[in-house]
Parts: structure tokens; C-alpha cells; sequence
């Protein structure tokens, strides 16, 4: 259409009363925001005929800009009257629809505790048995139990920026613990001997977060330390743990390994709950909680590093000790086949309620 169409009486009339009928037609607010587009949008016939003024000869634009503002202001208060309309509408409707009847009981479970509190405390329960006791020391810690008094030399690996949460300022010589180990320093330096305790807790290292690393973990580790303890005592703890975890029947076995705390070092493995070591051979199905290796890695262990003894007043001539560790969020992964480490920190009440009461 040519200017002088588009901006004729009758053509604006007609673009006003179409748009009219729009609006007063639509029934929901999207159908109004789609009618909107249509006849006040920038391809509708009164924006075009806005468009076209410019095109008139000068003595017919004053008329003409009249005429279009007069519809246009029409069309626009149209518009905003039928909004008002659908949306008190559409208040009135959700006030019903989303009443809440404050009588009715509650239907929903009230939670449940962490997997990982409820397994800490299971461990725990496994020690105290024994005898022993339940330590707990500092998130905040210092290097020296962090890292100094456990043998780790000054140039060690794990001070560095990649694995150790440092806090500011730099020369404050404190991080975040990267492992219970600290606890155990602090259990030596305040009890007489013998030492016998279990610590749980919160450990961090500057991993990023994804399905198999957490910034921040669940770790327990065990002490003892007295006159005569051997190997032959370690290996007999970690056996009753893993029975007590996992059931009767089930072997451990230790692996050669080096931490700079305990000499010698090992990795303690678990047979598979699973399969029982049983993929394992040659031509048996395969398991996919032990990859068919039979085994699971379960954590570290050794005795106590005379090094760390003598930091912590020990006298290493008299007095022998093992030490392990484990961490608690592998634990209950392969214990309940959980694929994704972040479940136990996104605090979803769902994952809780389903572990929460029978970790
Ligand atoms: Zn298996």
C-alpha cells in the first residue's frame, strides 16, 4: 500500500478496530502479548503508516501525524485495559488454585541424617567398642600438625598451591586440613599413653569439583600407639573394621606404598563385597563394583614413622603404633554404588532420605 492508503481515515480505522477485536478476543495474557505483535508491533499497519508520514509532502504531514497518534493512542489504551482485565483474572485464579489448607497433615518425610554423618558414626560406634576413643580436632589447621610434625619435608609435594588450601595471609601457617592425619599429632600431644583413637571428620584439597574429586571430603583414620604393637595389630583392626562395614568373610590386603608418616607404608584393599573376588578369574561374569579386579582400594595405612613419634614426645625406642585411613564418601560410593561424589554435598533431600537412615 502507498502512503496515502496506508494513512486514509479508513485504513487507520480499520487497523484500529482489528486491533480492538485482538485484544478484546484473547483470552489468556500470552494470547494478548501475541495479539500485541500483531497490531502495535513493528510490522503492524499503524507502525507502517507512522513510517509512511515521512514520505508525505510537508503541508499533509501535520494532519496525518494526528490522525495516526489519535488510533494509535486508541489501540494502545485498548491494550492496557484488556491487560488489566486478564491479569486480575489470572491473581483471582491463582489465589484459588494455590490455597493452602493449613489444616491437612503433613504428608512429606521430615528428612533424614547425612549418609556421611550416619557412617562417621558407625565407624565410630565400630571403635568405641574396642576401647578406643573418638578425637576431633580443627578444619582450620596449622602446617606444623598439617604437615611438619607427620615427616613431610619442607619441599613436599602436597604443600604445594595444587593440592593445599592455604588461607590468607600467606605467612600464616595455616590451610585447611588435607587429611584427619593432624588429629592424630594433637591425640599424642595431649594423652598419656597408650593411644588409642578413631577420627572422623572434614578434610579439603584444591581439587575442582567433579563426579569422582570434591574440594571437600569425609575422611576417618586410626591410631594406636603403645609398647608391641606390630603389623600383625594393624592388620587385625582393618579386618574387624571391614567386617564390621561389609560383613562377615570378607579378606583385606595391604600393598606396598610411601606416606611420609608411617614406614612402612601400604595401600589397604578390600575383596569386593560384591562378587567376592569371584570376576576375578578367568571366564567368570563380569562386577561392576570392583571392575572385575576383585579387589577395591580402600585406603592407607602403616606404622607410625618414628619421625613423627619423637615430634609428637613419643620415644620411639619404647613405643610402636599403626596408623590408617579411609575415605568415608568412597566408602558409601561403592558400598551403595553411587557414581557421582557431588550427591553427597548438593544437599538434595532425596539422596539423604534414601541413605540417610540405613548407611
Ligand atoms: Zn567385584
Amino acid at each position: 500500500m502507498s502512503a496515502p492508503d496506508l494513512l486514509s481515515p479508513s485504513a487507520l480505522e480499520q487497523a484500529r478496530d482489528t486491533a480492538l477485536a485482538a485484544f478484546a478476543a484473547a483470552g489468556s495474557l500470552e494470547e494478548l502479548a501475541a495479539a500485541r505483535t500483531t497490531c502495535l508491533g513493528d510490522r503492524s499497519p499503524v507502525a507502517q503508516a507512522r513510517r509512511s508520514i515521512g514520505s508525505l509532502p510537508g503541508t499533509e504531514k501535520a494532519d496525518a501525524g494526528k490522525r495516526v497518534n489519535v488510533v494509535l493512542q486508541a489501540v494502545t489504551a485498548a491494550f492496557e485495559a484488556r491487560r488489566g482485565e486478564l491479569e486480575q483474572e489470572r491473581d483471582a485464579r491463582v489465589l484459588v488454585e494455590e490455597t493452602v489448607d493449613v489444616t491437612v497433615l503433613p504428608t512429606r518425610p521430615v528428612g533424614a541424617r547425612h549418609p556421611l554423618t550416619t557412617i562417621a558414626e558407625r565407624v565410630a560406634d565400630v571403635f568405641v567398642a574396642m576401647g578406643w576413643e573418638v578425637a576431633e580436632g580443627p578444619e582450620l589447621e596449622h602446617e606444623w600438625f598439617n604437615f611438619d610434625a607427620l615427616n613431610f619435608g619442607g619441599d613436599h609435594p602436597a604443600r604445594e598451591l595444587q593440592d593445599t588450601l592455604f588461607v590468607e595471609p600467606a605467612d600464616s601457617g595455616l590451610v585447611l586440613r588435607t587429611h584427619t592425619s593432624p588429629v592424630q599429632v594433637r591425640s599424642l600431644l595431649d594423652r598419656e599413653l597408650p593411644v588409642h583413637v578413631v577420627c572422623p571428620g572434614r578434610v579439603y584439597r584444591a581439587d575442582a569439583l567433579d563426579a569422582t574429586h570434591s574440594p571437600v571430603f569425609a575422611q576417618v583414620e586410626g591410631l594406636c600407639v603403645d609398647e608391641g604393637i606390630t603389623m600383625a595389630h594393624l592388620r587385625g583392626t582393618l579386618d574387624h573394621l571391614a567386617t564390621a562395614m561389609f560383613g562377615p568373610g570378607l579378606r583385606t590386603r595391604l600393598r606396598p606404598n610411601y606416606f611420609p608418616f608411617t614406614e612402612p607404608s601400604g595401600e589397604v584393599d578390600l575383596q569386593c563385597f560384591s562378587c567376592r573376588g569371584a570376576s576375578a578369574e578367568p571366564g567368570a561374569p563380569a562386577c561392576r563394583v570392583c571392575n572385575s579386579e576383585g579387589w577395591i582400594e580402600w585406603g592407607g595405612c602403616g606404622m607410625v614413622h618414628p619421625a613423627v613419634l619423637r615430634a609428637c614426645g613419643v620415644d620411639p625406642e619404647r613405643y610402636t603404633g599403626f596408623a590408617f585411613g579411609m575415605g568415608l564418601d568412597r566408602t558409601l560410593m561403592f558400598r551403595h554404588g553411587i557414581t557421582d561424589i557431588r550427591d553427597f554435598y548438593e544437599g538434595d533431600q532425596r539422596f539423604t532420605l534414601a541413605l540417610g537412615t540405613e548407611a
